[in-house]
């Protein structure tokens, strides 16, 4: 029990300090549950040849999305892509999932009906059946929480715990554009609201933009690496930034890390869009959330199966803990790095 009189913010513990408190009160206490809380999706064996994963994600308005920009359709494509994402992150197949929403009174039923149009071609693309969820009322604005089932064969789930010494670190796509793609959106809302009478003007930003409101789970690679037969030692998906990451494998995997600035990939387009913001691409980069690609590892026999691969960059190794989770920069100085990653509280 805590003390009555002791007030904690939880700006203090940060998100995953109250998670770690949470986690640390409770004990398993079925053998089906094979991984609980601390991992990308919840790994259950319900017998047979395949484990079960399970993932939950709340998005909220005001939060997560801002319906002035966000149109309905893509935010319900982004709610089932951010959940697959958590399977793809395991090295599984997403299967089912579940949609609970709470409106306010502002929603018309085509307004439900525009949402259910992205979720349903999210649904078709990634190949998952909706299965449920609930409907309810919200005070204000909208909220939307979503599960996803899958499965994997159990040599093959890629934990966030499994990395060794001397793996090489390796991340799909390109960082930063998600958050670069929201500092575009914000700005133009400022502008909208000062004028209304402006038009945005968002094609020469098309990409970030494109990154922030349709982001997509890489099933792609999930695939290519079965084809590969290469299994991640581990795997984690860039939901929070780069650098935050980076710390959850460590820590999970009780190593340290070294990354390479001039290995982060950065594309042209949000490498541009950082420096009209005065932002630096690699800050945006370690730091921005969203992206929703993957960051994994693999023994160094595996290198050639990715090394000319267009989508997947090598960006580091894996060292001893003591070493500690580092990036030499361009310059060639060894600094340590901070998990900012991205603060709701
Ligand atoms: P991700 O970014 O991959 O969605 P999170 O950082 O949200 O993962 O969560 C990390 C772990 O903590 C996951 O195992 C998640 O299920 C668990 N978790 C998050 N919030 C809670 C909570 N309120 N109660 C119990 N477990 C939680
Ligand atoms: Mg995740």
């Amino acid at each position: 029990m805590s003390n009555k009189d002791t007030r904690t913010e939880i700006g203090e513990v940060g998100e995953f300090g109250l998670i770690d408190k949470i986690a640390s009160k409770f004990t398993i206490q079925n053998r089906e549950t094979l991984t609980g809380i601390g991992d990308d999706a919840a790994v259950l064996d319900h017998g047979g040849q395949e484990l079960q994963l399970v993932s939950t994600d709340m998005l909220l308005e005001g939060i997560h999305f801002d319906l002035s920009y966000m149109p309905l359709q893509h935010l319900g494509y982004k709610c089932v892509a951010v959940n697959v994402s958590d399977i793809a992150a395991m090295n599984g197949m997403p299967k089912q999932i579940t949609i609970s929403l709470g409106l306010s009174n502002r929603f018309s039923v085509e307004a439900v009906e525009k949402l259910y149009e992205g979720i349903q071609y999210a649904c078709e693309d990634y190949g998952i059946d909706l299965i449920g969820g609930d409907t309810t009322s919200s005070p204000t604005g909208l909220v939307i929480s979503v599960s996803v089932f899958g499965s994997a064969p159990k040599e093959k789930i890629a934990y966030r715990k499994n990395a060794e010494e001397n793996d090489i670190i390796c991340v799909t796509g390109d960082l930063g554009g998600a958050l670069l793609g929201l500092q575009v959106l914000e700005r133009e809302k400022e502008v909208y609201k000062s004028n209304p009478e402006m038009q945005p003007d968002l094609e020469k930003y098309d990409f970030v933009v494109g990154k922030q409101l349709k982001p997509k789970a890489r099933m792609d690679i999930i695939y290519e690496l079965s084809d590969k037969k290469l299994i991640p030692t581990s795997m984690i998906d860039v939901s929070d930034g780069l650098a935050s990451e980076l710390f959850h494998i460590a820590k999970s995997s009780d190593v340290g890390i070294v990354i390479y600035e001039d290995k982060i990939p950065v594309s042209k387009e949000s490498y541009e869009a950082a420096i009209e913001f005065g932002l630096s691409p690699i800050t945006c980069a370690l730091n921005g959330g969203e992206d929703y690609e993957l960051l994994f590892t693999i023994g160094q026999s595996e290198y050639e199966k990715i090394k000319l691969h267009p989508d997947i960059s090598t960006i580091g190794y894996v060292t001893k803990k003591e070493k500690g989770i580092n990036m030499v920069t361009k310059s060639e100085q060894v600094v340590p790095l901070k998990a900012q990653g991205w603060v709701h509280f």
